[in-house]
């Protein structure tokens, strides 16, 4: 493909393919052509230095003023443009070479060269030693993420989630897509919705989690399911939540919470070998609490349970097992399930799960790290009766249940297998690994505290026309 090119010295386009800068070092004497950016400038007497940065590394460029036109080109490269540099690869003098980085023995001596497009100053620095202030880093997000720290938690963010596919590939799961334009599951928070044109009045609900699906797909005999699945949940501002959150979401039929235990735990020590090296797991097994222990113990259900809590490569995890099937929702005045109502109590007989709710243990469990909750799964009630005594404890009617999660009692009807899955908090495990304090430093374009995408400008208002091609009115503008 041609390149646009606004700037080039003389005919000289640039024209060699491409070499990234990483395999400069092996090039000594060669001729090549590298396209990045302006990291660093430095003018040294007549000689004008540059890092010219790419996916893979930096490279010095040096720019002599033998070729006076060029040298006035190099003169006029600010910082962050987008070049195209042709040069020789030469060896360092002995007293030049930066052994902190692959390319620091050599360097290039520029031939030609081609601005491929200019930057304005940037509205802050990109190697600043105070981290610039978040309602800016937010606005040029695309600015932010050129930042060291930030590539490396989106780089590593990557790579876990492709360890984790793969390693759940090579345990026999498979890959399948839910959809967002949904119904209502209940996972204890409110729905995002989206009206129907088609059907004007009615809603579709964006998922809290693939929960149901994950079940319909074990109805459907896939046995193994997996996910990276975008969960959407309509919170309230609380502490560091993000109003869309990525989930490993797993379902697996014919197993125990024995199973699932396991599965999990070996997944993790594994990605922690693979993807962090420097960091070292407190206890393997992962110790298993219950939740009355923890409370007890810790009065936290996600104790810290790290020997050092100054050792930045230390990862405690921890199971939490035997949650309460039930809480009592004091504002609703009702009992509410603990995780989800798809949760097998442990207690079968549905006489006494009715009797006395706050007695009915749950297979439920949590996974926790360092004093977060990474992750939690429960083995499902696959029972319709056990289902629905849920569901009534839940102060749910005959009728409310049928409208509500009718379609699964119906699935439930066509040889259920026993099943159960677990979900892990991919923002907040990456977080942790790589020791930051927010989950938006995670996440490549985040919402502020108050789910506001600082940089597109969302959420924002609409044309008349859609709404009125929704039939949708807006009553009182100002109200918040
Ligand atoms: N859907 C659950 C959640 O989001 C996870 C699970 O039970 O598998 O917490």
């Amino acid at each position: 493909m041609e390149i646009m090119i606004q700037e080039t010295n003389k005919e000289k386009k640039v024209n060699m393919p491409r070499t990234l800068v990483k395999e400069s070092a092996e090039k000594i004497g060669e001729k090549i052509r590298i396209n990045g950016w302006i990291g660093a400038r430095r003018d040294h007497g007549k000689i004008i230095f540059i890092d010219l940065k790419d996916i893979s590394g930096a490279l010095q460029v040096v720019f002599i003023p033998k070729d006076k036109e060029l040298y006035k080109m190099a003169e006029s490269l600010g910082l962050e443009f987008a070049v195209s540099i042709e040069g020789q690869i030469n060896q360092r003098p002995e007293k030049m070479v930066n052994d902190k980085i692959s390319t620091g023995k050599v360097e290039m001596l520029a031939e030609k060269l081609e601005i491929l497009s200019k930057s304005e100053n940037l509205p802050f620095e990109l190697d600043a030693d105070k981290e610039p202030n978040e309602g800016i880093r937010l606005e040029y997000r695309y600015l932010d993420l050129r930042r060291e720290k930030m590539r490396e938690n989106i780089f590593l963010r990557g790579r876990v989630i492709k360890f984790m596919r793969q390693y759940f590939w090579n345990e026999g799961f498979t890959e399948i897509e839910t959809p967002l334009l949904t119904k209502s599951t209940p996972e204890g928070a409110r729905d995002y919705i989206v009206p129907a044109r088609l059907e004007q009045g009615k809603f579709y609900a964006l998922p809290q989690s693939p929960q149901q699906y994950k079940q319909l797909l074990m109805v459907a005999q896939f046995e193994k399911y997996f996910q990276v699945a975008r969960c959407l949940r309509d919170e309230d501002t609380r502490g560091d939540r993000q109003p869309e959150f990525t989930q490993f979401d797993v379902e697996m039929s014919f197993i125990e919470q024995e199973d699932i235990i396991n599965l999990m735990e070996n997944m993790l020590i594994e990605l922690a070998k693979k993807e962090t090296p420097e960091k070292h797991i407190t206890k393997v097994p992962f110790p298993r609490i219950t939740y009355k222990e923890a409370m007890e113990k810790y009065n936290s259900d996600k104790p810290d349970l790290r020997e050092n809590k100054n050792d930045k490569n230390e990862l405690a995890f921890c199971w939490i097992v035997d949650f309460p099937m039930f809480e009592w929702k004091e504002t609703e005045n009702r009992w509410d399930a603990t995780h989800h109502p798809f949760t097998m109590p442990q207690e079968q007989d549905i006489e006494k799960i009715k009797k006395d709710p706050g007695k009915i243990l749950a297979f439920q469990y949590d996974i926790t790290l360092n004093g977060y909750e990474v992750g939690g799964g429960s083995i499902r009630s696959h029972k319709p009766e056990i289902l629905e005594a849920v569901f009534e404890t839940m102060g749910h009617t005959k009728e409310n249940i049928q409208q509500k999660f009718g379609h699964l009692l119906k699935a439930f009807k066509f040889g259920v297998p026993p099943h159960g899955g677990i979900a892990l908090g991919l923002d907040r495990l990456i977080m942790i690994l790589r020791n930051e304090k927010s989950i938006r430093d995670v996440i490549a374009f985040p919402k502020t505290g108050d789910g506001r995408d600082l940089m597109m400008n969302a959420p924002s208002e609409v044309d008349d026309a859609q709404l009125k091609e929704l039939n949708i009115k807006i009553v009182n503008k100002d109200k918040k």
